[in-house]
């Protein structure tokens, strides 16, 4: 992957910095994702979408999934389809 380089952006009064989309979308940084923020050893940062996992089996969700949320668990939709047709004898 091609890395960019050299765009300055200004750190507005609020602490708040504009990332333009042609850097967000190849790091699926999207309106309305939590990204979570990391401070390396160097003071550099590094920044990602907040990777949220299902309650259930572990596996990574992301935005376009369909994730169903009880009890403030968040829970994919192999686990959905599996609650509503358990698979096996009870
Ligand atoms: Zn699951």
């Amino acid at each position: 992957m091609e890395m960019k380089l050299g765009l300055i952006r200004q750190i507005d009064n609020f602490g708040r910095l504009s990332i333009p989309s042609d850097f967000r979308e190849p790091s699926r940084l999207y309106p309305g994702v939590s990204a979570t923020l990391f401070l390396e050893e160097d003071g550099s940062l590094r920044i990602q979408p907040h990777k949220s996992i299902c309650s259930l089996c572990g596996e990574t969700l992301h935005p376009e999934d369909a994730v169903m949320t009880i009890r403030e668990r968040k829970i994919c939709e192999d686990c959905q389809e599996e609650i509503r047709q358990p698979k096996g004898d009870i």
